[in-house]
């Protein structure tokens, strides 16, 4: 009998009706790949709450395994990249949406999707960060190649106690800059200033209908959340000065004017995580172990095991999570 391991699977009935099981699943059961690893650490992400409940569809191909990201070992390779034993993590690529995913004991995937581990993160580690915290590094650096630097003014960051918000707080406090914590959860204000907010603000500021200029307050922003918030950010960011959009928890709609581009030269700055090439994905995990406190990973992380997955994907829907969710799968 071939091992087995347990998985979590998604279905639908002809009524396209969608159902969430706990299977078990053989390695014969995976999709095509040149690499299988042994998944230790997932996380629970906001996408993957919106897969496991419907919400939204994430999940493109049914039956499916969900869960977009994991880090673990190796356990058989035919990818020059990779041999047995090496420590890997994976964000996004289809996985999880199209792909078999990562909430199952095995996953086997193309090796061309795979990052290393960065040497002084555990697994475990790498997925308190997850695909939320590897987006919010994606945000800074390309608010760092804008030359927007601690010296030219404070950062806004929208959702800022999710998990985008929460690794975007720590790594910006870490790297000197001012920042401008946006949140609608008052009650993580410690929380908040622990990461190393200087500032909380009530999402309610930026959530209203905005006005093509508003008082310049910052000079960057990083915005998980779209709709009128980022209108907002934009209508209130400096001359010259750029917001990194990463998000949609308000709306995928955008309901701003040119005025910001056009009268204060600011640029909007498209972030997206799934496709992101190799390069920029090892620079960011290579700035991630570098820039990140860990005492503050752990901080702004609580960890579940596999059977509370699916209890965390509707609290993350549901605005009940706070900072980020580890998965540990043994
Ligand atoms: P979380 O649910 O952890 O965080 C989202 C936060 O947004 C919440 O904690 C809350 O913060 C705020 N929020 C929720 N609902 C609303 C609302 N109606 N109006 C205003 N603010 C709201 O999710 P993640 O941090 O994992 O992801 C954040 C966003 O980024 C999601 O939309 C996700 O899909 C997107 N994302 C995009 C990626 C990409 O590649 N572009 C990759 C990863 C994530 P608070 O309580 O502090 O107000």
């Amino acid at each position: 009998m071939p091992d087995t391991f347990k998985a979590i699977l998604i279905s639908r009935d002809e009524e396209k009706k969608q159902s969430v099981a706990v299977t078990e699943l053989t390695d014969a059961d995976l999709m095509e790949g040149d690499v299988t690893v042994a998944v230790e650490a997932t996380t629970v992400n906001y996408k993957d709450g919106l897969a496991i409940t419907g919400k939204a569809p994430v999940v493109r191909r049914f039956p499916l395994v969900p869960g977009i990201d994991f880090a673990g070992t190796v356990i058989q390779s035919v990818h020059p990249d990779w041999k047995e034993g090496d420590k890997v993590i994976l964000n996004g690529w289809g996985v999880g949406e199209t792909h078999y995913g990562a909430y199952a004991g095995h996953a086997r995937v193309n090796g061309d999707w795979l990052v290393p581990l960065p040497e002084s993160m555990t697994a475990h580690q790498a997925m308190a960060v997850g695909t939320a915290g590897y987006t919010a590094m994606l945000c800074i650096l390309a608010l760092e190649r804008h030359g927007i630097t601690p010296t030219r003014g404070p950062v806004v960051v929208t959702g800022a106690a999710g998990g985008v918000g929460s690794v975007a707080v720590s790594i910006l406090s870490r790297l000197g800059y001012h920042v401008v914590a946006s949140t609608g959860r008052a009650a993580e204000e410690t929380y908040l200033r622990d990461l190393g907010a200087a500032e909380i603000i009530a999402r309610d500021e930026l959530s209203g209908p905005a006005k093509p200029l508003n008082k310049e307050r910052w000079a960057g922003g990083i915005d998980a959340v779209g709709s009128h918030t980022l209108a907002n950010v934009l209508s209130m960011t400096s001359y010259g000065g750029a917001v990194a959009a990463c998000g949609l928890a308000q709306g995928m709609d955008l309901p701003a004017s040119v005025a910001p581009f056009i009268l204060r030269g600011v640029s909007l700055l498209g972030i997206d995580s799934v496709m992101a090439p190799k390069p920029i994905r090892i620079e960011a995990w290579r700035r991630i172990a570098s820039d990140l406190d860990h005492a503050k990973l752990a901080a702004l992380s609580t960890t579940v095991g596999f059977d509370g997955i699916v209890q965390a994907a509707h609290d993350i829907v549901e605005g009940r999570v706070r900072g980020r969710i580890v998965v540990d799968m043994e």
